[in-house]
């Protein structure tokens, strides 16, 4: 088996075997650009070496076969004590992890083979630098030795011969560095500084390997969704050494600008140094366009090399270089990492320039990185009041009161409040409190803390580790810089940036820049299925529509009815009618209900028209809009101490058993859906009516409407076959009485596994499917999301029970296997049927491939992520 590739043999499109760094290292030479000689060590030595810890004696005679093909190519000899070679041993992942693992520099250095470099090069300072160097690299990497170990020799070598840069000590002061170095080699490891080469070799190629599972490349495997099976390859290459003197050099540079997309040579170099420095800022680079002057020519090759290769790659470039002596070496390309903005910019941009076609560009943009900036963001011109900076944990602005516990925010934000919560951490104790508000704050943790990881889950914005941010839980408030914040004020969040703002600040909706707006028209002409968006209010349809949402997918009336604070009359009247003792008086409550309720379906239906919008009517049980029990027992309790007896204290322990007779032990599988318009119809007839009659308005006013129905938590037939006839029956008797007609369906969500596998008999009735993903995949796993997601679903993930939150990606297996049950029973009966997906998995990119390929008619999502999903839909298409 070839576990070893000389550069020569790999190709650009080998990266799964030889990692992109060997795959581009490969393609490069192939391509004839100057590339120190190499080898790559294939990624399935590592899945081995991950098993068995050890390098297969195959691996190593491969090796060593590479070995002296390199030396052949470079006529030097490995551990040479007159003309030796040097070389790089180099991590490189199938998927670009950017200084993640470890590279080892110089290797192949001892006490004699350093000599001899001084004397070929006549240039001592050289040598003895790279030494230090590299037994600063090999034992920090290989030997597990703390850097600051060694860069405290090298401070107090400076500080010695009163020195303030590494570029002042000269030949002499590494040689005398060089022995501390090795003595702190031998205090840790109880060793000596291995002197053999091949020795040095292999204990560095088994390290690379090891850094695979090092906690920083796990941890960002894991933000970014990168399996850990992949493993990462190993390059030995031979050293160009950019540290040779003022005419060497090395740097890094992009093809095009990594932060706007704009069409410029970008980048920086330092002189007289090696590989790391240039990012681990120990002296300031110079701009690229500084290297125009000092070596012009190796300027000009660069610039046009760079260019051979993003039109090569037919993309923006991100490249290593380094200058020996006048020399240019390329040793690294790769795709550029981006900001989103960028990343529409330079799909664009080449297609313009012919280089790629439409298609291409629309899947080079990745949907999830482009709902970073569709966020409302703070407004950028506005004065801050900056109380401190934590780590952005979670893009987006938040602004809300501070509170410092979970359950008050849940009472607050219960009573129309917006709550931020502020923790020193928080736990899977919290969750209700964190669903609740509008952001999160912690004064500990980090970018992978409960708080970080939830938020992100939650799509939530998140601050967290803010310790300048002293918490007091027990006196309510946070003290910052000899300031204090009590519950109730208002702060604001900015997960972009970290940073925790005094008072309510501006924000500024996201805009489409002309660029974006040109990306996702094409991607609208590529894509098959329709997009829809989840709008309750008049202002969302407009925000969806500007996001090019063809239509509403689910409109809910909860806050009809007065659901979430917006409308406290309403809730008054709401409340009237659930106490309601008989059918009259509910009735009463309900024609008020009517009247505002066709107004709010008459805003709508012109926000949209002429696209079409569908309503769910009433879905949540009834208590949700009775105050809470206990608070009210609380009160009764009070005015009863007080020895209170009037009509306030009976009307208060009326509603109190009502409270206590509606309450329900598990809600989620309670008196709610379409089981309230079973049980009291004329609550769903009041909603049938409001839509009908705005209907009849809009279509006297030359509009086109065509309301679609949709009845919730259908399980049964006959519910649905019932509630179709009471629909239609107040369709024939509005369109009767204002002697118009227009068009109109009536449909079902099915979102319980009852409804999916019996969709045949359903369909039979409903004209149209919505799957409600959000509750079909509570139902399919027996999960109550509110109590799953903080108690254990982060652990399953975690522990890889689950591959992922099945309420952020659909759960293909059980969940979409539903799904899939359903289209096929509907569309047996109703070849015509319409089928749409509402749950929050419309706007997630993974769930749409997978909807595409169950054929549905759309996806809907919030107005937010319209643009994501018409991304998304269009590369599940292409
Ligand atoms: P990373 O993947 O973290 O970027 P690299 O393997 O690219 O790590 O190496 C780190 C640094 O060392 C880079 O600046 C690179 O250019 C430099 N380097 C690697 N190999 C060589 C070599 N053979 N000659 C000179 N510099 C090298
Ligand atoms: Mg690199
Ligand atoms: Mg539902």
């Amino acid at each position: 088996k070839k576990w070893v590739y000389l550069f020569h043999e790999g190709r650009a499109d080998m990266r799964m075997l030889l990692g992109g760094k060997g795959a581009n290292l490969a393609e490069m030479t192939n391509i004839g650009l100057p590339v120190p000689p190499g080898f790559t060590i294939t990624t399935e030595v590592c899945r081995e070496y991950q098993k068995t810890k050890q390098l297969d004696p195959e691996v190593i005679e491969q090796v060593n076969a590479a070995l002296t093909a390199l030396e052949q190519q470079t006529g030097k000899k490995f551990g040479d004590p007159r003309n030796p070679l040097l070389v790089s041993v180099r991590s490189g992942a199938p998927i670009s992890m950017p200084g993640m693992m470890d590279t080892v520099l110089n290797l192949g250095l001892n006490d004699e083979t350093v000599v001899a470099m001084a004397e070929l090069t006549g240039n001592e300072r050289f040598a003895w630098d790279s030494y230090r160097r590299f037994i600063q690299m090999f034992s920090n990497v290989v030997l597990g030795i703390e850097l600051h170990n060694f860069e405290a020799i090298l401070e107090a070598h400076k500080k010695r011969n009163g020195f303030t840069q590494d570029i002042e000590l000269q030949a002499e002061h590494f040689k005398a560095i060089v022995p501390e170095y090795k003595a702190v080699v031998e205090k840790h490891t109880g060793k000596p500084f291995p002197m053999d080469p091949r020795e040095q070799l292999m204990a560095a190629i088994r390290a690379v390997f090891e850094s695979w599972d090092n906690p920083r490349a796990q941890v960002y495997r894991k933000i970014n969704k990168i399996s850990d099976d992949l493993g990462t390859a190993v390059n030995v290459q031979a050293m160009a050494f950019g540290n040779m003197g003022d005419d060497s050099a090395t740097g890094v540079c992009f093809t095009r600008n990594p932060n706007s997309g704009a069409k410029e040579f970008y980048g920086e170099y330092l002189p007289n140094a090696q590989g790391e420095d240039v990012v681990a800022g120990i002296r300031t680079p110079y701009p690229i366009a500084h290297l125009k002057e000092t070596m012009p020519e190796v300027y000009q090759q660069l610039f046009d090399l760079c260019e051979l290769l993003e039109s090569h790659y037919k993309d923006m470039q991100d490249i290593e270089f380094t200058v020996e002596r006048g020399k240019l070496y390329m040793l690294q390309c790769r795709a550029g990492k981006r900001t989103p903005i960028a990343s529409i910019k330079i799909a664009v941009d080449l297609v313009k320039e012919g280089k790629i076609s439409k298609e291409q560009a629309v899947l080079r943009v990745d949907p999830e990185q482009i709902n970073n900036i569709l966020h409302p963001a703070i407004d950028p011109k506005a004065k801050l009041d900056i109380l401190a900076k934590g780590l952005a944990a979670s893009p987006g602005a938040a602004t809300g009161m501070c509170v410092f516990d979970p359950d008050r925010a849940a009472k607050l934000a219960g009573e129309g409040h917006k709550v931020i919560l502020v923790r020193p951490e928080t736990s899977p104790d919290d969750i209700h409190g964190m669903v609740v508000a509008q952001g999160i704050l912690t004064s500990r943790g980090g970018m992978t803390s409960h708080a970080a990881i939830v938020s992100r889950g939650m799509g939530k914005p998140c601050v967290v580790g803010c310790e300048a941010i002293k918490v007091d839980l027990e006196a309510r408030e946070f003290r910052v810089n000899g300031r204090v914040v009590k519950e109730g004020e208002v702060i604001s969040i900015d997960g972009a940036t970290g940073n925790v703002i005094y008072g309510e600040v501006p924000v500024v909706d996201p805009e489409l820049s002309p660029e974006f707006r040109t990306l996702l028209s094409w991607a609208d002409e590529i894509r098959t299925m329709g997009v829809r968006a989840n709008a309750d209010t008049p202002i969302d349809a407009a925000k969806a529509r500007e996001f090019g949402a063809e239509g509403i997918g689910l409109c809910r009336t909860e806050h009809m009815f007065g659901q979430g604070g917006h409308h406290p009359e309403r809730m008054a009247v709401a409340r009237e009618m659930i106490l309601a003792e008989t059918t009259e008086e509910r009735m009463v409550a309900l024609e008020k209900l009517q009247e505002m309720q066709r107004q709010d379906f008459y805003e709508i239906f012109k926000a949209m028209n002429p696209f079409p919008v569908t309503i769910r009517l009433l879905d949540p049980p009834l208590h949700e809009f009775l105050p809470d029990a206990e608070d009210l027992a609380i009160e009764v309790a009070i005015m009863r101490e007080r020895g209170e007896t009037g009509s306030e204290l009976q009307e208060k322990e009326a509603l109190l058993k009502k409270v206590r007779a509606l309450a329900e032990m598990n809600p989620m599988l309670g008196f709610r859906g379409c089981r309230l318009g079973m049980i009291y119809p004329e609550i769903y007839e009041m909603q049938v009516r409001a839509i009908f009659e705005a209907a009849a308005q809009c279509n006297k006013e030359g509009m086109v409407v065509e309301p679609e129905i949709m009845h919730p938590l259908v399980s049964i037939v006959t519910e649905f076959s019932f509630l179709r006839e009471m629909t239609d029956r107040i369709a024939r008797e509005v369109m009767e009485k204002h002697g118009v007609t227009f068009k109109y369906m009536v449909g079902t969500m099915i979102e319980v596994p009852r409804a999916a596998v019996t969709a045949d008999e359903i369909a039979e009735h409903a004209q149209f499917f919505s799957f409600g993903t959000n509750d079909l995949t509570q139902t399919t796993f027996g999960f109550s999301r509110d109590d799953a997601e903080g108690k254990f679903l982060a652990q399953y993930v975690e522990q890889k029970v689950l591959p992922e939150n099945p309420f952020v990606t659909i759960d293909r297996k059980g969940v979409g296997k539903m799904v899939e049950i359903a289209c096929e029973l509907g569309r047996k009966v109703r070849p015509d049927i319409k089928l749409g997906v509402c749950g929050e998995h419309g706007g997630d990119p993974s769930s749409i491939e997978f909807f595409q390929s169950c054929g549905l008619t759309y996806v809907s999502c919030s107005p937010y992520r319209v643009p994501v999903a018409r991304l998304a839909a269009a590369q599940a298409a292409a």
